[in-house]
């Protein structure tokens, strides 16, 4: 043990040398002026000898006052000055990998280090961290994997919890997982940062936790809304929400200077891209009701419009663009690229920001574009709160966000644009001022602004919640429905009841609600329940390779690409991988194809000719290459793997497969003369989303489909399917059961014309036998 303090005092001594020996170089000095420069700096003692104090501390601070990179900061430095650096581990979670590897990578270049030497990060599939790493930035559920192997986070002296405003799921979770630790775990520390003012509710969560409010500055913002940036082009909106034009002759007159044809060219933009946007039926006393104003439907020649304002007639500054997802964001570039002016790359910088992009292209966006050159960022919600870029000016708000949702009473996750919150609002408008005084425009009426709820729901009130019960279980934590009853909000009884449900009927929980052999294992894999089992049951049946594939190509972003303009040519490229009414089929052989070009080196090229994203291409591989060495460590495959692609050339038995893991994600095909309809147990009747091989089909000769994932956008939508035989549900479908009169129950009786309830009764007691050979391999 002195041998062990006698290391660790040195290791700290050096620390210290070494941090003061950066601040005192050049560029170290320059790093802690402007550190110091930043709100946060100015509260440091009051911060440390708050935490040093409490065991619980609150701190909130506008967005980009300095808490995510600073703070850590101060508690590693405080701690390398008392000589306890090298004692320390300090661990920041971040809700996104994007910004806990971005963060890390900024920290470290504050302190004058690589990455990995005393600040690391950690996310899935990522990390660099040494042994010498002191903080730790990770995502949220990297901790939550980690509580599973250490549930007193034993070494971990303080943890500090980012973005909490937010109310993700993760970090709801892992609220009432701290919570109960802390009187266990008297010496270690909790530290929460939240960007808006509701510090109060976290405090009391907490029993009255200490609260640090930092002081915030920003620039004056002027604010448009829609109205607003109307009139400036000769238009107002009338009280019922009408586009009038009576102001038209007024503006011109006053604006004399401005050429008359000009100002016409503008007006008759807006009116083109407004026409359709038609919002007269709006009422605002129902929040429903907005949904007819869409900024979709506007199209993107308004923002153009303001855009080409902006680069044109403004002072300089960078612009921030908050759109929706990915979808509108790339087809909005695709858009403005062909524009004479803001596609022209030596006037204009134009950079997207989205969670899911690579870190080398994030780093571009916070870096200053050359002289005369206007930097216009495209994000998602991302930019918000996470992610600050300094110089922005000019922030256009198309007021809308992509918000999952789930209707528990249907049983249906929902993927919908919906409106954002005012507190959104707010900071998506106070990103204009940081540098200077700023403008935003708000791409929507100000009536529509004032029927925004105040806050968002937080996220564990409108999720599937099968993976959260899961991790419940695995660790310990006690009857669901009891320990959920002590989060900051709880979910609503029927979600919980559908979650559980559902993990019996996959065989996760048994009828007691504990967790079976099976749902034991699938608490180890760091992805949906489902998608977990069907690799153990690729593995046990001996076709793990195409199954790999799925299941990582099922947790990656559609790796078939379908441009707006294209979306003919894209469908024809994916219809050359079809084989035999399946989707999953068709991504294995897309990604076999991709992985015999590149040996060849033309991965690229092939990517290209057949529309798919090379990205997602690469990300599968390393998927599967992550699973692989997953189903090794925990020993359900063998260190060579061997056997266990014994199989994986027999399509029936991949299929086969692939239902198991899907159940009970299933629909009956109703054929009729030309067509075909679908049924599902809840919904009555669902579409096949366009992209689907199977959605060009006229007539599929199987009854069944199977799909990963349905989704409510109006209405209900099968992503990806595949056609499955009666034979095949029969076996490995589980729960078929008779109502009194003898009726097969599952889906609407239809198996009932197929099977004599003899052979069913046959059928399920194999099933219950493969279901026990499953729970016992
Ligand atoms: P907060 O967490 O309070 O929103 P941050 O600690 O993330 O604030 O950021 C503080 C400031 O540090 C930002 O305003 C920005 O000026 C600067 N900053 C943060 N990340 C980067 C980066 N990757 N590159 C350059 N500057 C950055
Ligand atoms: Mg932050």
């Amino acid at each position: 043990k002195a041998a062990l303090e006698k290391i660790l005092r040195q290791r700290s001594l050096q620390m210290r040398d070494q941090q003061q020996a950066w601040q005192e170089s050049a560029e170290g000095r320059r790093m802690l002026e402007f550190r110091r420069s930043l709100p946060a700096y100015k509260e440091k003692e009051a911060i440390l000898s708050t935490i040093l104090r409490n065991q619980v501390v609150i701190i909130s601070g506008q967005t980009g006052c300095g808490k995510t990179t600073q703070l850590p900061q101060f508690i590693l430095e405080c701690e390398i000055e008392s000589l306890q650096g090298a004692a320390c581990n300090i661990i920041c979670t971040q809700p996104r990998r994007i910004s806990a590897i971005s963060v890390s990578e900024r920290v470290a270049l504050e302190r004058g280090e690589k990455l990995g030497e005393s600040v690391g990060y950690k996310v899935r599939l990522e990390g660099i961290k040494g042994r010498d790493t002191r903080l730790l930035f990770c995502t949220t559920g990297i901790l939550l994997r980690r509580l599973i192997a250490d549930r007193k986070l034993k070494d971990v002296t303080h943890i500090i919890v980012d973005e909490i405003h937010e109310r993700g799921m993760n970090e709801d979770f892992l609220l009432i997982v701290l919570k109960d630790l802390l009187p266990r775990r008297p010496e270690m520390k909790l530290i929460l940062m939240s960007a808006t003012l509701d510090a109060e509710l976290f405090s009391s969560y907490f029993n009255g936790a200490a609260i640090i409010k930092i002081p915030g500055f920003t620039h004056p913002v002027r604010t448009c809304f829609l109205e607003d940036v109307l009139e400036l082009s000769g238009y107002r909106l009338t009280p019922d929400n009408q586009i009038d034009d009576y102001g038209q002759e007024r503006i011109w007159k006053m604006n004399k200077q401005a050429p008359r044809k000009r100002k016409s060219q503008i007006a008759s933009v807006v009116e083109d891209s407004l026409r359709e946007a038609d919002f007269k039926d709006y009422d605002p006393q129902t929040r429903e009701s907005l949904s007819c104003w869409n900024p979709d439907c506007m199209g993107f020649n308004f923002i153009e419009y303001i855009l080409c304002h902006i680069c044109e007639d403004e002072r300089p500054g960078a612009v921030l663009v908050f759109m929706i997802g990915w979808d509108d964001i790339s087809a909005l570039k695709e858009k403005l690229l062909l524009h004479p002016l803001l596609g022209d790359q030596s006037r204009v910088l134009l950079l997207i920001c989205h969670g899911s992009m690579a870190s080398s292209e994030q780093r571009l966006i916070f870096e200053e574009p050359e002289d005369g050159v206007r930097k216009i960022v495209l994000a998602t919600n991302i930019a918000e709160t996470s992610i600050t870029i300094n110089d922005v000016v000019f922030v256009l708000d198309c007021g809308k966000e992509k918000e999952s949702s789930y209707d528990a009473l249907n049983n249906t996750p929902c993927l919908l644009p919906t409106w954002i919150s005012k507190v959104s609002a707010q900071q998506r408008r106070g990103r204009a001022g940081r540098v200077q005084p700023g403008e935003c425009y708000h791409l929507y009426p100000r009536c529509v602004y004032d029927a925004f709820a105040e806050y968002q729901l937080p996220e564990i009130l409108r999720t599937p919640l099968q993976s959260l019960c899961l991790q419940i279980k695995s660790l310990k934590l006690g009857p669901i429905s009891e320990f959920l009853s002590k989060a900051l909000q709880s979910p609503e009884i029927l979600a919980v009841q559908n979650a559980i449900e559902y993990l019996k009927i996959i065989g996760a929980f048994d009828d007691n609600e504990n967790l079976t052999l099976l749902g034991h294992y699938l608490t180890m894999f760091p992805m949906e329940p489902k998608l977990g089992k069907m690799l153990i049951l690729g593995a046990i049946f001996n076709c793990l390779d195409p199954i790999l594939t799925v299941t990582a190509s099922l947790s990656v972003r559609d790796p078939f690409l379908a441009p707006l303009d294209q979306k003919d040519v894209a469908a024809a490229a994916k219809s050359q991988f079809s084989h035999d009414y399946s989707d999953h089929l068709a991504l294995v052989r897309a990604y076999d194809g991709w992985k015999d070009a590149e040996i060849d080196l033309a991965g690229q090229e092939y990517c290209w000719a057949n529309f798919l994203s090379s990205q997602s291409m690469k990300a599968i591989d390393a998927l599967r290459m992550e699973f692989l060495s997953l189903l090794k460590d925990i020993g359900i495959v063998d260190s060579n793997a061997t056997n266990c692609n014994a199989w994986s050339y027999d399509v029936h038995l991949i299929r086969a497969v692939i239902f198991y893991g899907l159940y009970p994600g299933i629909c009956s095909i109703v054929h009729k003369e030309k067509s075909f309809s679908l049924k599902t147990m809840e919904d009555g009747k669902v579409h096949l989303h366009l992209n689907s091989v199977n959605a060009r089909e006229s007539k599929i000769p199987y009854p069944w489909l199977v799909f990963n994932e349905k989704i409510k956008v109006n209405s209900v939508f099968l992503r990806d399917s595949t056609a499955v035989s009666d034979s095949v549900v029969l076996l490995f479908g589980g729960k078929i059961s008779k109502d009194g009169d003898g009726q097969l129950k599952m889906l609407g009786g239809y198996l009932e014309f197929l099977m004599k309830p003899a052979v069913a009764e046959m059928f399920q007691s194999i099933r219950r036998k493969l279901d026990d050979i499953i729970q016992s391999k």
